[in-house]
């Protein structure tokens, strides 16, 4: 057992960890010191919990916190990279139903049941509001799940009247909580559980309603909930570890969800309502012929090329093609040509994705540029290899208004002299749209798995 003061300072050690990671986060070099701060200032955080003077029944918490480890170890250890999206939003998921479950236990619990005056006020508001993000959390992150692992279509799901009925729905949850806040001891949780039901339904919808092209917002727009509901969480507890941590979640989740909405040139609150990806005009008619070449012809291609750049997405990812990639950076590089990487703000499921699997296969971080620095740069550039990408290559999202992705910035590889693009069939990328660069004359498909076609292309190139 440690004391108040000792827990007191543990706490704030924790949180000062919690910061620096965060901060280490902010750039491949240093990602790696800022994940071991917030391992061990987790650690810090669970040890001063655990131990704190208010714990009781230290060992059921170590059993649950044991087997709770296990599970994750066994389930970190066991996912594909590429399935990395849904894990983070499942887990999302775990904690806005913990933010749930607290809330319940805080208002049930006998010692706050004896708060009076402007106290008691305050604890019904922190239960009601912590609960109700808690809800609308969980679901969501649910769907959100469902829709980055295939198993829920990732097309907009809009019905006709949903904002009416988003705010009547919102009213009837604020004069519940009027009702909630009268009710006499624990009178109150039928009003809990109607609204944890409606929250439950809206979190659905919300995701529901939002097109696969906008998923990106919605992710990192889960996880600053996610952050909400666990400062609620803190508030009820009374720690304010909890509190100071899941403020942290909540800002940077809101910052980065603000900063992903500027890059897909989207505007925030009409991502978060939803709709985005459903337009109601239908795309354009593509003209064109599509052609093929085979792995020779596409090494001949980069053989005579002095520029090359490579647009990765999230089919690098799938087939995880970065390792062989690394290697014909490096033999191209050595024949003294200029190969750079154009990194799009959402290419692959997870903000930075792509960055991760390069910074993986030790690609050099000075050749790895931002969409906004490559385009100007592609008109003089002689080819284009685009490994495993779609949306963020795709034409319509300039020049057709009826695509769903109308507006979104994209890397410009057409105006390459050519353009080699890599994936297995001529299917749609996430969004669902057909992608007019297929179709265009200075555009070959080298059709084939990312990691078997760089494969090839590297030992053609090396003869
Ligand atoms: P897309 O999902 O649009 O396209 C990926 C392409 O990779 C597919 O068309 C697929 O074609 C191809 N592919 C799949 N497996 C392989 C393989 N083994 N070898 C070769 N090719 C393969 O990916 P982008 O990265 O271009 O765009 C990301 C999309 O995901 C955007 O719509 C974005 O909004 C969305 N999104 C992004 C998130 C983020 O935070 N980054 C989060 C959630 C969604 P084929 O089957 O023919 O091989």
């Amino acid at each position: 057992m440690i004391g108040h003061e000792i827990q007191t300072a543990a706490y704030l050690f924790a949180s000062i960890l919690f910061i620096l990671s965060l901060g280490g986060l902010s750039s491949q070099e240093s990602a790696k010191r800022g994940v071991m701060y917030g391992i061990v200032g987790m650690i810090i955080a669970l040890l001063a919990t655990v131990l704190g003077h208010e714990a009781e029944g230290h060992v059921y918490i170590l059993v649950a916190v044991a087997i709770a480890s296990l599970i994750g170890v066994s389930l970190a250890r066991k996912v594909e990279m590429t399935a990395m999206p849904q894990l983070i939003a499942i887990l999302h998921s775990f904690v806005g139903l913990a933010a749930v479950l607290v809330g319940f236990g805080s208002y049930l619990d006998p010692e706050t049941q004896t708060l009076t005056g402007a106290t008691h006020s305050i604890h019904v508001v922190e239960v009601y509001v912590g609960i109700f993000i808690g809800a609308l959390t969980f679901t969501g992150s649910i769907i959100a799940w469902g829709k980055l692992d295939g198993k829920i279509m990732s097309k907009a799901l809009i019905y006709p009247g949903r904002h009416a009925i988003n705010i009547l729905l919102l009213i009837v949850t604020a004069i519940l909580g009027v009702l909630f806040a009268q009710a006499e001891g624990t009178d109150g949780m039928i009003y809990l559980y109607i609204m944890t039901a409606i929250g439950c339904f809206i979190g659905v919808m919300m995701v529901m309603a939002i097109g696969g092209g906008d998923m990106p917002v919605v992710v990192s727009m889960l996880n600053s909930y996610s952050g909400w509901a666990a400062a609620a969480a803190g508030f009820m507890l009374g720690n304010d570890l909890l509190i100071v941590t899941g403020a942290l979640v909540g800002s940077s989740g809101a910052i980065l969800s603000i900063h992903m909405s500027k890059a897909m040139n989207r505007k925030f609150v009409s991502v978060i309502l939803g709709g985005f990806g459903n337009t109601s005009g239908s795309s354009k008619a593509i003209e064109g012929e599509i052609t093929t070449i085979n792995h020779e012809e596409a090494a001949d291609l980069l053989k005579q090329a002095k520029s090359i750049v490579i647009v990765p997405g999230y089919g690098m990812a799938v087939a995880k093609a970065q390792y062989p990639i690394h290697d014909l950076v490096q033999t191209l590089r050595k024949e003294g040509k200029e190969v750079r990487f154009a990194i799009h703000p959402v290419a692959g499921r997870l903000p930075g994705h792509m960055n991760v699997l390069l910074a993986e296969a030790k690609v050099p971080y000075d050749i790895v540029m931002e969409m906004d620095e490559i385009n100007p740069d592609l008109p003089d550039t002689d080819v284009v290899m685009v490994i495993g990408a779609n949306d963020v290559v795709n034409p319509s999202a300039q020049d057709d208004p009826g695509c769903s992705i109308y507006g979104m910035p994209v890397i410009e590889a057409w105006k390459a002299e050519k353009v080699i693009i890599m994936k297995r069939s001529m299917s749609a990328g996430y969004s669902g749209e057909d992608n007019p660069l297929f179709y265009k004359d200075n555009s070959e498909m080298l059709l084939g798995d990312a990691k078997d076609s760089v494969d090839k292309l590297l030992s053609y190139i090396k003869k």
